[in-house]
């Protein structure tokens, strides 16, 4: 039987703009989420990628004095640069200026045109340069733009609407036959409730945008923002190139995206979708902000979290520990730098660093280093602290609930610390009659290791990977993650190799 297939996406990111904290989140708990999959026995693939076109990087190149692909492609290797540090392992990376893009975008048009579905217009309004967005109607003489505060300039152009408004009454409908649509549920509620009031024509090209992709039928026009943009979802799993590939990984399963990019993808992507006659993807997710102690991240302030700086002091493990673990995916977070060292301190370095290198010291000192039979008591309260852990992650990361997931793994962390106090290795090493049960100790500890090791491997992988090698342990677990985390998977009579502390504790 085929394994089943889990498709998951971050947004395009735009090439006006570096590697950040937000793009970092986002791709940081897609690539989470991807490896999860991957342990559940899921055929995944992982996209990701550049929205590359628009009057934004036409500006930005002409500013440098380049042409518009050759920014694009200097921005691009910025952002290989900083997944492969961060150890994203998505399957795809896509530029919306890729021949195998436009020319789906171009077959698109085509189709929404012969369908019925576009018309040609005059589009009028106060319009956002610096953002590509006409502003609301508004009364004001000479409004600024709420997202930028930039003043806006009075625009008027030709432009082909794609017919929005008749999607409302079908949107609704699905919306109502997937209640899972959109997570969490109260950004769903504001959603159902705008489309509820009604929807307009969308204005979908424009005439004076050069760095765009034509239309066919109409080339004075070019694709405008969003159908170029959403459409990578599907062009890169072969929509219109490639059949048998697109009904395998259609409809998409999660299209991770920030919270100021919903609308687009809970309301304008599945009305495009139905235009075209394709299914709707099955969720979307709109994860919060993040503000830096306590103050919201701007350039003027230049209090920006860095990534790449956060993990060359704590580690990329650390940073993607910290990120999913802070808060409930969803919601908007606060990035304290106390609060980061002080999840460093004593979640990694002192529950879970300390219990593997203390478990592997020990194994060394009492056994030579090799994992002794739990002859006499082959569970034990860690056996029962482990069972349902694979339900409770399911649970959890089905809804990506990372924090959930993270909270109930240190459960298992704390309970392992405790069952060293209660136990008291050290003790029943000296007793002449305590070596039966001190090789049950360690067997339980060693199995614990060998358990959290899979448990935390999606959100921090290069950990994991250490702590198999340190177990001695294959790299690869050929088990899915329900079968490899029952209790007892630790063979015995095996050789550990204890290696230096996982999270070094950070002083001041
Ligand atoms: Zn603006």
């Amino acid at each position: 039987m085929s394994r089943p297939s889990y498709y998951l996406t971050t947004p395009i990111y735009y090439v006006t703009d570096r590697p950040h904290i937000g793009t970092t989140y986002t791709t940081i708990a897609a690539d989470a989420l991807a490896r999860y999959k991957r342990l559940c026995g899921y055929d995944t693939h992982f996209l990701t990628g550049t929205d590359e076109h628009g009057l934004k990087v036409q500006r930005a190149a002409q500013e440098r004095g380049v042409t518009p692909q050759a920014h694009a492609d200097e921005v691009v290797g910025h952002y290989h640069t900083a997944w492969k540090q961060l150890n994203i392992s998505h399957d795809d990376f896509i530029r919306t200026t890729e021949p195998r893009h436009e020319r789906v975008v171009q077959a698109a048009f085509q189709k929404l045109l012969d369908a019925g579905h576009l018309h040609l217009g005059e589009y009028k309004g106060w319009y956002c340069v610096s953002c590509e967005a006409f502003l609301k109607e508004t009364e004001d003489p000479s409004p600024k733009c709420p997202d930028c505060g930039r003043a806006a300039e009075w625009n008027s152009e030709a432009t082909y609407f794609f017919r929005l408004s008749r999607f409302q009454e079908p949107l609704l409908a699905f919306y109502e036959r997937n209640p899972g649509f959109v997570r969490p549920a109260y950004r769903f509620n504001e959603v159902r409730a705008r489309v509820k009031e009604g929807l307009r024509d969308l204005s979908v090209t424009r005439t004076t945008l050069e760095w765009a992709v034509p239309l066919p039928f109409d080339p004075k026009h070019r694709s405008y923002v969003w159908i170029d943009a959403l459409l990578n979802y599907a062009s890169a799993v072969g929509y219109a190139s490639d059949d048998a590939l697109f009904a395998r990984r259609w409809p998409a399963d999660a299209h991770l995206v920030g919270k100021d990019i919903l609308w687009f993808h809970a309301v304008i992507w599945p009305a495009l979708l139905m235009a075209l006659g394709v299914e709707p993807p099955k969720m979307v997710y709109a994860h919060g902000w993040w503000t830096h102690n306590g103050e919201k991240m701007s350039k003027s302030k230049n209090n920006f979290v860095r990534p790449e700086e956060v993990a060359a002091e704590y580690g990329v493990d650390a940073l993607r520990y910290f990120l999913l673990r802070e808060l409930p995916f969803g919601l908007d977070g606060d990035y304290r730098d106390a609060s980061m060292r002080q999840r460093y301190n004593s979640e990694l370095a002192g529950d879970f660093g300390n219990l593997v290198f203390r478990t592997l010291s020990m194994m060394d000192r009492y056994f030579g280093g090799v994992v002794p039979e739990p002859a006499t008591e082959p569970a034990g309260p860690l056996a029962e602290a482990s069972a349902g852990l694979y339900r409770d992650l399911e649970a959890a990361m089905s809804d990506l609930q990372y924090s959930k997931a993270l909270d109930r793994i240190w459960e298992f962390v704390r309970r392992a610390n405790q069952y060293v106090e209660e136990r008291k290795p050290w003790q029943l090493n000296k007793d002449p009659n305590g070596r039966e049960a001190l090789g049950c100790v360690m067997y339980h500890l060693a199995e614990a290791c060998r358990i959290l090791g899979l448990a935390v491997a999606p959100v921090m992988p290069a950990t994991a990977a250490s702590i198999r090698e340190q177990l001695g342990l294959p790299a690869e677990e050929t088990r899915s993650l329900q079968e490899a985390l029952a209790w007892g998977g630790m063979p015995w009579g095996g050789r550990v190799r204890r290696g230096e502390p996982l999270f070094p504790k950070k002083d001041g």
